[in-house]
């Protein structure tokens, strides 16, 4: 077989093509953002059919062909499939994807994006913290893996790292007590603070341990809105599914 490799990674969106086919696009680990085409994926009984639907993660083979991949294997260890038992969860999945997708490209290797989005699904399939919180959680952590993220650590005019309470997008970041008053910004929780200090630093697989106050929660969406419109030129389709 002629260049053929196997990939690490997990599929973002899956379509029909011809009579039988689908085409693919997986997050790899190896090789970033890739589009492949698996023959044969919707015929009966396929052992190829199930690993190409979204949200599957594992090892594919494949070979380049001279625009796109061709699958001709998988070890799939993760379907996610009882996600789809859950209405909100499948959409709040759908923007995952969308989202990582937005932010990844072909031969840039991804391996923290997809280990964020891996742990991201683990999280909407255990359903013990709010699917708003890990929605905003994966935002703030897709900003910080892309070195995006706001400066949630010093206040943004006068560098102290106290009495932070106020977020100022226009700023890129936080401000303190004394710089609030000449500034626009939203008025920030300590919780807010520490939870968006905590999302920024803490190791992917640690993210999704600790659950917030509705208040905190609150304050986290109106951040998140207004640093990804400030942040991200695209409107997402599945964001209009979530409500
Ligand atoms: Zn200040």
């Amino acid at each position: 077989m002629v260049n053929q490799i196997t990939l690490t990674g997990m599929v973002l969106s899956s379509m029909p093509v011809n009579e039988y086919d689908r085409r693919i696009v997986i997050l790899t680990k190896e090789r970033g953002k890739i589009v492949a085409f698996v023959k044969g994926a919707r015929r009966q009984h396929s052992t190829l059919s199930a690993g190409s639907r979204q949200f599957s993660f594992g090892k594919f083979t494949m070979y380049g062909g001279r625009n796109a991949y061709n699958v001709t294997g998988m070890e799939i260890s993760e379907y996610f499939e009882d996600i789809q038992m859950d209405i909100d969860a499948i959409y709040y999945g759908f923007y995952f994807m969308e989202l990582a997708a937005y932010y990844t490209m072909e031969n840039v290797p991804s391996p923290e994006m997809l280990a964020l989005l891996y742990v991201t699904m683990n999280a909407l399939r255990k359903n013990t913290i709010p699917k708003k919180l890990v929605r905003h959680i994966f935002e703030l952590k897709v900003f910080a893996i892309n070195g995006e993220y706001p400066n949630v650590f010093a206040c943004a005019e006068c560098g102290t790292n106290e009495n932070l309470l106020s977020f100022s997008v226009s700023k890129n970041g936080v401000l303190c007590k004394n710089c609030k008053g000449k500034n626009e910004g939203l008025d920030l929780l300590t919780s807010t603070l520490y939870t968006m200090q905590y999302v920024i630093s803490a190791d992917i697989k640690r993210l999704y341990t600790f659950s917030v106050t509705d208040e905190v929660l609150t304050e986290l969406t109106m951040v998140m809105g207004r640093w990804m419109a400030k942040c991200v030129d695209k409107t997402f389709k599945s964001l209009e599914l979530i409500t």
